[in-house]
């Protein structure tokens, strides 16, 4: 298959859940991650060019992590996070977990808004 336009970015299925991924070496401990291949609202990695696997995943937190915000530098979450195959084993079907947030008034659990 053909990418629409080239990038760098190794961007993968999982091979659990088949969502986009794109794996990275992150920065400080050097093993390698496996991030959504999207941004996420709630993502706390920058990824930027280098390392063995080409690119690094750089945990950012505190002022950091609030000036990344603030600039609109794309962020993206450990995929370990958000993969479906993490949730087959919640006991709780879906439409109790959306009757239960719905009573709370907020939106449903492992949801992006
Ligand atoms: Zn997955």
């Amino acid at each position: 298959m053909a990418a629409a336009r080239r990038t760098h970015r190794r961007t993968t299925t999982c091979s659990r859940c088949e969502a986009p991924i794109v794996w990275v070496t992150t920065a400080g401990r050097g093993t390698r991650l496996a991030l959504d291949a999207s941004p996420d609202d709630h993502g706390v990695f920058q990824v930027v060019t280098g390392g063995a696997d080409g690119l690094i995943g750089r945990p950012l937190a505190g002022s950091d992590l609030a000036a990344a915000i603030a600039d609109g530098t794309p962020l993206f979450i450990p995929h370990r996070r958000t993969c479906t195959a993490n949730k087959s084993h919640n006991p709780m079907p879906d439409d109790v977990r959306a009757e239960i947030a719905r009573a709370l008034g907020r939106s449903i659990p492992g949801e992006t808004s």
